[in-house]
Order: C-alpha cells, then structure tokens, then sequence
C-alpha cells in the first residue's frame, strides 16, 4: 500500500495533535471539519479501505468501535454523534487508508453526511 498523509502521521513525519493513542490507533482531528467536532479514527496498521479488511482484523476493528465510543466520551459528544467510514471512490474516500469519522456537535438529520 502506499504511503497516505495519514501513514506519514502514524510515523510522525507529519505532526499531529493527537487527541488519543494507543497501540493500535490513534485519533486527531480532521483538517476540514463538516461539523463543530470531527474527528478521525485512524489504525496503525495500514489496511486501504474497509473491504480490504481480512477476518484477522477483526479484534482491530472492534478495538475502532471501542475507540469512537471511548473518544466521544472524551470529547463530550456520548450522547450522540455519527459514526462514518467511506470506503472506496465511489463511497467517496479521499484517503486510501481506512478510517473512522466521528461527527458530532450539531443535531444530524437525514440526509446529512
Ligand atoms: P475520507 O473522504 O477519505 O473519508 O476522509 C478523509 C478525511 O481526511 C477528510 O475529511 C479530510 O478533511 C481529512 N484530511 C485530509 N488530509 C488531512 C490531513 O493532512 N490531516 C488531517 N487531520 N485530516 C486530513
């Protein structure tokens, strides 16, 4: 896979304001927000998209999932956030290394992103 912004962060070649760290992710925020907060879950381990994922990935991706709800609490927004992973071109992914968005700070309605 090649290297994406979001590697080069991961590595530290880009700095970053990192909200959370662990092992196995890390969360910043995103460049560009839609909304008052957005933030990106992001793995360490470079998989492209969601549909590269293998079954060996799975505890990773579960791991995500907690990461969100842990981080939403961190950031204030537990009661009530979107939880968005666009995978592909045609799903509107931009950075081809998988990521979790985590939106929140403004009342979502259908329809929105
Ligand atoms: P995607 O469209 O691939 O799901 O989302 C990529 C996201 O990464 C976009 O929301 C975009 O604003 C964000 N992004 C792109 N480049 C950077 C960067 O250098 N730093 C950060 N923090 N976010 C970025």
């Amino acid at each position: 896979m090649a290297d994406t912004v979001f590697s080069k962060i991961i590595a530290g070649e880009i700095p970053s304001n990192k909200l959370f760290e662990d092992e196995h992710c890390i969360v910043i925020p995103d460049i560009n927000p839609v909304a008052p907060v957005h933030v990106l879950v992001i793995p360490k381990k470079p998989i492209e998209k969601l549909s590269d994922a293998n079954p060996e990935d799975q505890a990773l991706l579960g791991h995500l999932m907690l990461t969100v709800g842990k981080v939403a609490e961190q950031l204030g927004v537990s009661n009530g956030y979107r939880v968005v992973i666009n995978n592909g071109e045609e799903g509107g992914q931009t950075v081809f290394h998988l990521h979790v968005h985590i939106i929140a700070g403004f009342a979502m309605k259908e329809g929105d992103m």
